[in-house]
């Protein structure tokens, strides 16, 4: 893959290149936010991996003009410890993943390869559908009535989780494992905040909701009865 890593501690992004390179990815740093964008436009790296607090433009700036160009880059962002606050706000600004500071190299390296991965789970077909909405997983492309939608990485791989099963009802636990693939942490607040996203794309403005909330049990789609 090739990755950018945004990070104004150079030491810590020289860490993180020589750790990916080593991997066999190509790995380049920039230390702060308004070269960071400009390296992300210029390259368009596979994946990018986003510390929050930047000189210039912040983290969560850069994260949403990517966002708002429907640039299909994945995003890792890197928090600092406990603060849990911008996390969130990061997976709502369109993160696909995330690391709390301090971190091991090696689990920066399996979050990044996880990230990497064309999808979650071994594709049942090329096409899937749910009522108007369809989902082709060779091209990772989702529509709605005939309409594209731009889906980010991760909420893609939501999406194709609940499709390749429609009507089953999915325990955020499952969901997070079978898309983050973290197995001993069972952030159920970053599943719910990918399914708000996911309903913001897939079902508002388009009459029928077929995302559904099943009460202490999580989530299903379902085309309407
Ligand atoms: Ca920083």
């Amino acid at each position: 893959m090739r990755i950018l890593v945004i990070e104004d501690e150079t030491q810590l992004a020289g860490h993180i290149t020589r750790a990916l390179v080593r991997r066999g990815h190509t790995a380049t740093a920039q230390h702060d936010g308004a070269l960071g964008l400009r390296a992300i436009v210029d390259e368009s790296p596979d994946l990018v991996v986003l510390d929050l607090g930047l000189p210039t433009l912040d983290g969560l700036s850069v994260l949403a003009r990517l966002r708002q160009a429907a640039s299909p880059t994945r995003v890792l962002i890197l928090t600092a410890r406990g603060e849990v606050e911008h996390r969130i706000k990061g997976l709502q600004a369109g993160a696909d993943d995330y690391l709390a500071k301090p971190f091991s190299m090696d689990e920066l390296v399996a979050r990044v390869e996880a990230l990497g991965r064309r999808s979650a789970s071994a594709p049942s077909g090329d096409l899937l559908k749910v009522a108007d909405l369809s989902l082709d997983i060779r091209h990772r492309r989702v529509a709605r009535a005939g309409k594209t939608i731009a889906l980010s990485p991760r909420e893609f791989d939501v999406l194709q989780v609940l499709m390749q099963e429609p009507g089953r009802a999915f325990s955020r636990t499952e969901l997070c494992e079978r898309v983050w693939q973290r197995d001993h942490e069972y952030d159920t607040r970053t599943v719910e905040i990918f399914i708000t996203r996911l309903r913001k794309k897939i079902d508002t403005g388009f009459g029928v909701p077929l995302i559904h909330t099943l009460r202490a049990v999580g989530y299903t789609i379902r085309a309407p009865e």
